[in-house]
């Protein structure tokens, strides 16, 4: 039966391919019949990855991080108790023997069994503890990763799968090889969250805040994803399927005639220099930046090195990433910012779940409050400086006091770095980025105490009006053209401007071709974004006149109503 479904785009193209479920663990669990012979071999096959999830787990008491709270031990004792449950390996164990299903199916099977055992629980603490049980599964399956039963099913078609998701954090999404899925469809989620800024800069067509398709959707069901338009058709007949083929190989080709502005220097019709950067989540995001000729990295979010992973990287792992960066970039400018951890990006392990974690212990919230952690990254990034053009950017800075804490921590980092005799850029420039209201309204503090600036539109959005960025139920309440938001962005650029600090947008809004001509119009002069959208926003600007727009731009600064503001940015844009 072919139907269709709509959610909101995050990442355009179009993709055509076969469904690949993946569990709601937020890892990849396929089912599948283990053949007669093979069952005690899958048998063992669990049992070699409960023994080494438990040694993992028993050597994270003696490489403890620093930073780690008391109660850690704790928390993996906890862990090693669920792992030895019967309810989770022998239960497991027995499925195998009887049913014949690989081992990742058995062990999710008997995590949901738990999981509603204990959301059943009256007492909100063992209540709770359901996401240890899932946490341990999780655990369970990344040990068995690399092992023959978590190849997704033969899918013999030559078309590559499309990944359906209930939701899949963004450490998930990069770990889940996405090179193998030509698109990504998920449940929830909304078209700022982090995932869907992965999934943007994977290049691959994706569909968020699709409400059922893990439901709707089966395992190898034929799906056309239109990335632009948020839609999604399942088993389309032949004349849609031609219809996409053929639209398909019309993107392609326009995505080829793009590429011949690589090496165009990205100029506005009257001769004024725009600065077009990309943002980059790992050094191996380098090969995309110099295929679609950045002149810089505006936003390196080094917070993706700290994912995925059950120890945290040291000074010397950090600084061989930063230099591998401003190496990489031959002396372009390479922004990297300090680790913006909490919210939806989480260390693996991290226990309290904050009751409203977007406003809770993020970004340089947590940096201040684990002055360790800080301190080995600010070293690796100064010694980074050496190898490049590295500049240092805070995010969520929320006003003076943060920043004076801040500096004070860079500034011991380097006599720390001086008595130790290692080499660093003394006059290395330290940007904030401006996300919160606050920043953006009390400028005059970041102006006077720091070298640039970088709006974070994704937060600012999503803190102005109060609209969890993550959450598809409100993701029609997002919008980067409402008044406050186009008054707040005026204000920043021009202030900013007129104190003559540089500054530049690097949120979503950056790589978003319908507001090029706008934000140009708004006096900016750099923009930071995913690299797969670098070249379309050259083009664009290459056909943007300074002067012809300042009119429509002032408008818009002074509509209040919604529709006349669309009416004006469809006129910027025409
Ligand atoms: C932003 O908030 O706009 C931003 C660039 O930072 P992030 O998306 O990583 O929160
Ligand atoms: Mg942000």
């Amino acid at each position: 039966m072919s139907f269709t479904l709509h959610g909101l785009p995050v990442s355009s193209g179009i993709a055509i391919g076969h469904a690949h479920l993946v569990s709601h663990t937020s890892l990849e669990v396929s089912h599948y019949i283990v053949p007669q012979e093979l069952v005690q071999n899958e048998v063992a096959r669990l049992n070699a990855a409960l023994d080494k999830t438990r040694a993992e787990l028993t050597s994270l008491h003696e490489i403890k991080p620093q930073y780690a709270a008391a109660e850690f031990d704790a928390f993996i004792d906890l862990h090693l108790m669920i792992l030895q449950d019967e309810h989770i390996s022998q239960a497991a164990r027995e499925m195998i023997l009887e049913e014949h299903c690989n081992a990742e199916w058995a062990l999710k099977v008997q995590m949901d069994d738990l999981v509603m055992q204990f959301e059943a629980f009256e007492d909100s603490y063992l209540r709770e503890r359901k996401t240890d049980v899932v946490q341990v599964v999780e655990r369970i399956l990344k040990t068995m990763g690399g092992q023959a039963g978590h190849t997704p099913p033969s899918i013999t078609h030559d078309l590559q799968p499309i990944m359906v998701a209930h939701d899949v954090s963004p450490a998930d999404l990069i770990q889940l090889k996405p090179q193998q899925f030509s698109g990504i469809l998920t449940d929830l989620g909304g078209a700022t969250s982090h995932t869907s800024i992965v999934a943007r800069g994977l290049n691959k067509p994706c569909v968020v805040g699709l409400h059922h398709a893990r439901e709707l959707i089966k395992d190898n069901d034929l799906l056309i994803v239109d990335g632009a338009q948020g839609v999604v058709i399942v088993n389309p007949d032949t004349h849609i399927l031609a219809e996409y083929k053929l639209r398909q190989s019309q993107l392609d080709l326009e995505r080829q005639k793009l590429k011949r502005l690589k090496t165009a220097r990205a100029n506005t019709l009257d001769g004024t220099k725009i600065e077009l950067h990309a943002n980059i989540e790992l050094p191996s995001d380098l090969i995309d930046v110099r295929e679609n000729g950045a002149s810089g990295i505006g936003l390196f979010r080094s917070e993706f090195l700290f994912l995925n992973r059950d120890t945290l990287p040291d000074e010397e792992e950090q600084f061989q990433a930063y230099r591998a960066v401003a190496e990489g970039m031959e002396g372009l400018p390479v922004t990297i910012r300090t680790f913006d951890l909490g919210a939806d990006k989480q260390l693996n392990g991290a226990k309290r779940v904050a009751s409203n974690p977007a406003l809770g212990l993020r970004a340089i919230r947590l940096c201040l409050a684990e002055p360790q952690l800080f301190k080995t990254q600010l070293r690796a990034l100064l010694r980074a400086t050496v190898y490049g053009n590295v500049k240092i950017l805070i995010p969520m800075l929320s006003g003076a006091a943060e920043i004076n804490q801040t500096i004070n921590f860079i500034e011991a980092a380097k006599i720390g770095l001086d008595i130790d005799g290692l080499a660093y850029n003394k006059d290395v420039q330290i940007g904030g980025m401006i996300e919160i209201p606050a920043a953006a309204i009390s400028l005059h503090a970041f102006i006077k105490k720091l070298d640039f600036l970088s709006i974070g539109t994704n937060d600012l959005i999503q803190y102005t009006l109060a609209i969890d960025r993550t959450d598809d139920e409100v993701s029609h309440l997002y919008d980067p053209m409402h008044p406050a938001i186009l008054h707040l962005l005026s204000h920043v650029i021009s202030t900013a401007n007129k104190a003559e600090i540089p500054v530049s947008v690097c949120g979503e809004m950056a790589g978003e071709l319908s507001y090029t001509r706008l934000l140009l119009g708004l006096g900016l002069r750099q923009f930071s974004m995913h690299p797969a959208q670098l070249l379309a926003i050259k083009q664009r600007v290459l056909t943007t006149s300074l002067p012809e727009i300042a009119t429509l731009t002032q408008r818009m600064l002074r509509a209040s109503d919604p529709m006349k503001i669309q009416d004006l940015l469809h006129k910027l844009n025409a």
